[in-house]
């Protein structure tokens, strides 16, 4: 049986294999020359006193004993035959949903509005460069979803250890490194991702399932309260008792189609604000407690929230050491969010800083309906655009102007590539949000101090954390509640959000249909 041990130590000492093998050794009362292998189980940075410390929690195993690798296989098979499944979107969840379809005997279909990510590149670089935004190919729409040229933070607050860790043995057999598998915060990184969605797309082909790319789904065909089929731009039917609805939360044309053909939605609470934006160095400082951060401790990040006035104000997928990107669907937004590079090494801190929105803030919407918080993003995305200059720079403020009611003269460099314009946004977010923030900065100023700089900025607007409408479904067998067939999983159905929770969702929505068809006990 082997040793397992918690070792604490300084970050240098964590980073050294040799070391901590030795450390190993001593701990566990073995030889070293009797040590075949460790191997990690957790690692996590302790920066809760002044000197830091890494938590490691490790196997070892004797000379005897051989370690069996940990991570299950792809059980891949040739489906190209079998009964075909229609996927819609390439997201994490759409791309975990026909993996898993795979492993069931099933062929997935997966209908893309989008582009092949290399393809895709091209796009995401024509909106910083040029300011066009392809409705179809952006940083939300296009192979790989929202999750590819993101941060790809692969932490969930979801408890499903198995399922979250399925979700991780993927992306490793895939590509990602392994340490992603006992990180306590794994991240993969935008630079990585792409090859990593590519080897999906191989494995699927691979085993005989179909990805048709830059096909939008603009109908989906019902009889008598049951899925028949799509029909997408163009015209094309894609036919199928089965719908596995993977779509994302940004497609705002496939609520409407599902408001067209009566296919239930109903509003949620969802969240709103800004991103701000540090110094990386200057996040470092006060979380490693003035240490420097040396080249043995990743770049600081933080998590802060608070009640303010009856609702949740929070950070919200914080990117150290990295950039904000203009992350619109449409040409008269403005939509801001953050990624980051696997080395985290830029020299920006920036995180989204939300307010929770229920109905009551956006009753003036809601001869809308079930869509009025959809109309209420778009009004804010719409006013951020036309305050940033019409354009795709971003309305920003320096922190400390936007707590105090001003406008900012001169505003410093930030990371987001198209450019920022000085804006009152204290003057035109909407009060439910604008005030609430503010309130919620001058707290975390007080919890963390240095926080509330005039060197840090405030950008607008980051308003696509959640889904402000859920596509309600039987929460046992996941399919739709009133149409059959009809699978709403990922971000877009409002059950999952972020990219492990919503590929652990595509890959039940995939089990789902398994279990119908009798391919799942
Ligand atoms: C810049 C950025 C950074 C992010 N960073 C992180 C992070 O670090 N960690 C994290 O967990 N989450 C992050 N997120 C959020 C994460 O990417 C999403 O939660 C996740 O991608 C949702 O997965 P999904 O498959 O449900 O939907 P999506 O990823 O939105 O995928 C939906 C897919 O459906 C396609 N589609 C939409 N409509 C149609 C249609 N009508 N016909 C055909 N296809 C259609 C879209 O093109 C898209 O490819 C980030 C998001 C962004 C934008």
């Amino acid at each position: 049986m082997p040793v397992q041990v918690h070792l604490n130590l300084d970050p240098e000492t964590a980073a050294d294999d040799i070391s901590v093998r030795k450390i190993c050794a001593t701990s566990a009362r073995l030889d070293l020359s009797g040590i075949s292998e460790i191997r990690i189980l957790k690692r996590s940075v302790d920066a809760r006193q002044k000197r830091i410390k890494v938590n490691l929690t490790v196997e070892i195993y004797s000379a005897q004993e051989k370690s069996e690798t940990f991570i299950k296989p792809f059980e891949t098979r040739n489906v190209k035959d079998q009964k075909e499944v229609v996927v819609i979107g390439a997201g994490p969840a759409g791309l975990f949903a026909a993996l898993r379809l795979i492993e069931l005997g099933l062929r997935p279909v997966i209908i893309e509005r989008g582009k092949d990510v290399s393809s895709r590149k091209r796009d995401i670089a024509r909106i910083s460069r040029e300011h066009i935004i392809d409705p179809d190919s952006n940083y939300c729409f296009g192979e790989g979803g929202a999750g590819t040229f993101s941060d790809g933070k692969l932490y969930t607050r979801s408890k499903k250890r198995g399922d979250n860790t399925r979700v991780l043995e993927l992306l490793c057999l895939h590509g990602a490194a392994e340490n992603i598998m006992y990180e306590a915060h794994p991240h993969l990184g935008t630079d990585k991702l792409p090859r990593i969605i590519s080897a999906i797309r191989k494995s699927i082909l691979d085993a005989g399932g179909l990805i048709l790319f830059g096909k939008r789904v603009t109908d989906i065909l019902i009889e008598h309260r049951r899925v028949k089929g799509v029909v997408v731009s163009g015209g094309e039917e894609y036919f199928s008792p089965f719908l596995i609805l993977a779509a994302g939360h940004s497609s705002r044309d496939i609520y409407d189609v599902c408001i067209m053909k009566k296919i239930d939605i109903e509003m949620k609470s969802f969240a709103m604000g800004v991103r701000v934006e540090h110094p990386q160095e200057l996040i470092d400082t006060i979380q490693y407690h003035g240490n420097r951060r040396g080249e043995f401790l990743p770049a600081a990040s933080y998590n802060l929230v608070r009640q303010v006035d009856g609702r949740g104000v929070y950070s919200f997928c914080m990117c150290p050491g990295g950039f904000i990107v203009p992350s619109a669907t449409s040409q008269e937004e403005v939509v801001v969010n953050g990624m980051s590079p696997s080395e985290r090494n830029s020299p920006y801190a920036n995180s989204g800083m939300v307010v929770e929105i229920r109905p009551d803030d956006y009753v003036k919407y809601s001869s809308h309906g079930v869509t009025a918080g959809l109309e209420f993003q778009k009004e804010l995305e719409n006013s951020a655009w036309a305050n940033g200059g019409r354009t795709q720079r971003a309305p920003a403020q320096r922190l400390t102007d936007f707590v105090n009611g001003k406008t900012s003269s001169s505003l410093p460099k930030v990371s987001y590539f198209p450019g920022t314009v000085s804006s009152p946004l204290h003057e035109w977010l909407p009060e439910a949000i604008g005030k609430r923030l503010s309130e919620g900065f001058r707290q975390f100023g007080s919890l963390m101090k240095g926080f509330m700089t005039d060197e840090a900025v405030v950008l607008g607007v980051e308003s696509r954390t959640s889904s402000p409408v859920r596509i309600p479904r039987n929460q046992e067998t996941m399919e739709h509640i009133s149409i059959s067939g009809l699978y709403p999983c990922g971000e877009g159905s409002g059950y999952a959000g972020g990219i492990v929770s919503s590929a652990v969702d595509g890959m039940k929505a995939a089990e789902a249909v398994a279990q119908s068809l009798g391919y799942l006990k």
